[in-house]
């Protein structure tokens, strides 16, 4: 997979998102990641770790543990690897000027038998995700015929995780420093103790804690 078209959009002179790098080894456990990205409009980039690169798609409105709505996803050009643990400021002028959040992170597991390239090839992608907002079973599909021919839809599939009404901007903090988009695009320091009910916690942080008692406990590693 070609990274050109991510590092023609970029000076790495001028923003602090990742040049890519070196090709990675083959991965044992697959990675995705989930942006919050406060460019000139609001989205969500989905990325997922595919053939040592993130296959990439702009979610508008976000993804859901909802199987009710079908998310709008455009996919946009690979990022390099490096770029999942990404979260800062792109300065004004650059491409994707704003703040980005980490909002998300785990593994996913592929579904069905046929490799992930050729699964994006017929434009039909099942898998698994294990993170700590999202999980359970997806799939992405692509909209055939369809506007630039990039316009896919991410859906929930009916699993034990599906939440009917479930609500992405509840769950609007950092799974990463546990900071809001509004304390990124200020420079504020990380929160590592977000996770713990602090009496200035946001009531819909609060309401995003609760809700996903699950997430803490089966969390791997403890936020950095
Ligand atoms: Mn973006």
């Amino acid at each position: 997979m070609s990274l050109k078209e991510y590092a023609r959009k970029r000076d790495f002179e001028q923003t602090p998102e990742p040049a890519p790098g070196r090709a990675a080894p083959a991965a044992e456990v697959s990675h995705f990641y989930v942006q919050r990205h406060d460019a000139t409009r609001l989205h969500y980039d989905f990325r997922l770790e595919i053939d040592g690169t993130l296959k990439s798609w702009a979610i508008p409105k976000g993804p859901t543990l909802d199987p009710a709505p079908k998310r709008l996803a455009a996919m946009v050009e690979d990022h390099p690897l490096e770029y999942g643990e990404f979260e800062g400021n792109i300065p004004k002028g650059n491409y994707g000027g704003g703040s980005v959040m980490l909002w998300d992170r785990g593994t996913f597991e592929l579904l069905g038998d046929l490799p992930a390239l050729k699964q994006i090839e017929r434009g039909d992608l099942k898998f698994r995700l294990d993170g700590e907002k999202l999980k359970g079973e997806f799939a992405i599909v692509l909209m055939k015929g369809r506007g630039k021919g990039n316009e896919w839809l991410l859906l929930k599939k009916r699993d034990e995780f599906a939440t009917p009404g479930w609500d992405v901007e509840e769950y609007a903090f950092s799974v990463k420093t546990g900071r809001t988009q509004e304390e990124i695009a200020k420079d504020l320091p990380a929160k590592t103790a977000a996770k713990s009910a602090a009496p200035e916690a946001p009531a819909k942080r609060k309401t995003a804690a609760s809700k996903s008692k699950k997430k803490v406990a089966i969390r791997r590693s403890p936020p950095k």
